[in-house]
């Protein structure tokens, strides 16, 4: 799923200054999921921005509302008879969701509460990590379904690095583990330590992000 943190509370109040009727917006999907911007979240923040805000904009009003999925226009639709009454949108959702209010609202000010980190997973609660980062090519198949884009921190395809000592990353030895011996340790336990013994070639990034945005189009299923 998408995780997401909030913003500093000095950043999105210094975001509010221009505004005076708010309408906050949350998603009851990953940011729910990583109690960023779900409904209990939105009810939260909005009572930390009225106490924020309660000398410098005592104006201010902050309506609250939530939706399934602000990533899809449909969920959003319900918004859209009361929309037009607000100064400014604050969306709790990743940055999908912010953007995809800003384009079915072209009229109106969206802003986001949210900073958008990554695709990961709960680890324990209150913690969440990376684990994909949308290469396009996923090569999980070859290293043990760990991902050696996404988990070495230098992206490694042959590792390890000269680095990695007692299992742990260089980059970080308290808190990353190094994604190299995670595969190794897999692929044994697999009984796959073989496939180390290839050369994995140099992966094709055109996939990725750097041929720009990218779309996904499923011609059976496109109307
Ligand atoms: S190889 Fe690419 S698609 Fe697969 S998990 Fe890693 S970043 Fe994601
Ligand atoms: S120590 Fe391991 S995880 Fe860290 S950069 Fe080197 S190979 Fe990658």
């Amino acid at each position: 799923m998408i995780i997401a943190e909030r913003k500093p509370i000095q950043e999105i109040t210094a975001s509010l200054v221009p505004y005076k009727n708010v309408l906050m917006v949350g998603c009851n999907t990953c940011v729910a999921v990583c109690l960023a911007g779900g409904a209990k979240e939105v009810s939260v923040l909005s009572a930390v921005l009225r106490l924020a805000l309660r000398e410098n904009q005592p104006e201010l009003t902050i309506a609250e509302r939530c939706v399934e999925r602000q990533c899809e226009a449909e969920m959003n639709a319900e918004l859209a008879t009361e929309i037009g009454s607000y100064d400014a949108v604050l969306s709790t959702a990743c940055g999908v969701g912010v953007q995809t209010l800003a384009e079915q609202f072209p009229e109106t000010v969206v802003l986001p509460a949210l900073n958008t980190k990554f695709m990961g997973r709960p680890e324990e609660l209150g913690v969440w990590s990376e684990r994909c980062a949308g290469c396009g090519n996923c090569v999980l198949d070859r290293f043990g379904g760990i991902c050696p884009v996404t988990r070495c921190s230098k992206n490694l395809l042959n590792g390890p690095c000269g680095g990695s000592a007692n299992g742990r990353c260089e980059v970080d030895p308290v808190n990353i583990p190094c994604a190299w011996q995670l595969i190794y340790d897999r692929l044994a336990r697999l009984g796959q330590l073989e496939r180390l013994t290839a050369i994995e070639p140099a992966k094709d990034w055109s996939t990725s992000r750097h041929g720009g945005p990218r779309r996904v189009i499923r011609k059976d299923v496109k109307l």
